[in-house]
């Protein structure tokens, strides 16, 4: 089932649009089925579950920490994370920059914005941004890279909302990337789009999606 379902999300996205495979809640042996495709690429939102499979998986894996990160837990994916898509506060990233020091790593990070209707959703604005950066808030951090963007679409059968909200964030990434980004050859992705809504994140500019119900089943 899982070989299917990768065949076929595959078909839809475009050479140069990184799938992540979320795997998160789900057991080791699946990971490992989807590796066994030749997928390398991994999804997790709980800190000590992605240190976990890490040790215990195959080292070649890339991790991807995906969901809200608490400051007292970056220390248990500092050696293993290969991105972290949900920087939503400065003070996350100057953890995250201390932690990766101490391991003698430079850890790629994204920039979360707030684009979905829910207030429960993590991220920052673009103008919060655009204070922080005027502030040299991100300055002096050797130990972390910011390499673009990443948000999640309100949860919504509405196609068009969704849409405009991957418009919202493509623009956001635009207007970093002019103004402070201009030179910088590695800030480029985008991270936008799950299971319901990749293919649009894709029309509208995603680098890279993030896809876990659809590739291993819903989870309980
Ligand atoms: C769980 C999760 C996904 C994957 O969601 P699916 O609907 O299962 O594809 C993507 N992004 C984030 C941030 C998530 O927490």
């Amino acid at each position: 089932m899982i070989a299917n379902n990768l065949a076929l999300i595959k078909k839809n996205i475009p050479k140069n649009v990184r799938l992540v495979a979320v795997s998160k809640t789900k057991p080791s042996e699946l990971i490992v089925t989807a590796y066994n495709e030749g997928e390398l690429h991994f999804g997790e939102n709980k800190a000590l579950e992605l240190k976990e499979k890490a040790e215990e998986l195959a080292k070649d894996i890339k991790w991807h920490f995906i969901g809200h990160l608490q400051r007292n837990k970056v220390k248990y994916i500092a050696p293993y994370v290969y991105l972290i898509h949900s920087i939503d506060s400065t003070r996350l990233l100057k953890e995250v920059n201390k932690e990766a020091a101490k391991n003698n790593r430079i850890i790629n990070c994204l920039l979360q914005f707030h684009i979905a209707k829910e207030e429960s959703k993590y991220g920052f604005s673009l103008l919060e941004i655009q204070q922080l950066f005027n502030d040299n808030a991100f300055d002096n951090l050797a130990n972390v890279n910011i390499v673009g963007v990443m948000g999640m679409a309100t949860f919504s059968d509405d196609k068009i909302l969704v849409r405009n909200e991957f418009k919202k964030l493509k623009n956001i990434f635009n207007v970093l990337k002019s103004e402070f980004y201009e030179s910088k050859e590695d800030f480029k992705e985008i991270s936008m789009g799950m299971s319901g809504d990749y293919i649009i994140a894709i029309e509208e500019g995603a680098t890279i999606v993030r896809v876990g119900s659809s590739i291993f089943g819903n989870r309980s």
